[in-house]
């Protein structure tokens, strides 16, 4: 495992090689890194055709191990659409941030669908 972008004091940046911002997408939302992004290099056990690391945000990586649900809420209801309803019917152990605060989201469908709304909105 390698790391990066900024150090976020987490033992891994301690222990383990500093890496180049990857070219590759995240294989969590899907989406490219930018510079202020910071994330994890993991070892991957693929076919001939596979890329030997996938690349992580930090953030989808907490959600991909199930550490960290923090949706995106838009008009009271996550990007994703996991649930019908407001967070007071969530799941335990699921959080929100709004909308302007979309890069502390770790739920992959939901920081997909913000960036395809950001998208929209700059055409
Ligand atoms: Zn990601
Ligand atoms: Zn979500």
């Amino acid at each position: 495992m390698r790391w990066f972008g900024k150090n976020w004091g987490a033992p891994v940046c301690r222990d383990t090689e500093h890496a180049e911002m990857p070219t590759s997408k995240c294989a969590g939302c899907e989406l490219p890194f930018d510079e202020e992004d910071r994330g994890v290099l993991l070892p991957f056990v693929g076919g001939p055709e596979d890329p030997p690391e996938l690349a992580y945000h930090h953030g989808c990586l907490l959600w991909s191990v199930g550490v960290s649900n923090i949706h995106i809420l838009k008009h009271g209801l996550p990007l994703c659409a996991f649930q019908p309803g407001p967070p007071v019917h969530w799941p335990d152990g699921h959080q929100w941030v709004r909308e302007h605060e979309w890069p502390k989201a770790t739920c992959p469908g939901c920081r997909k669908a913000n960036a395809v709304d950001r998208e929209k909105s700059r055409a």
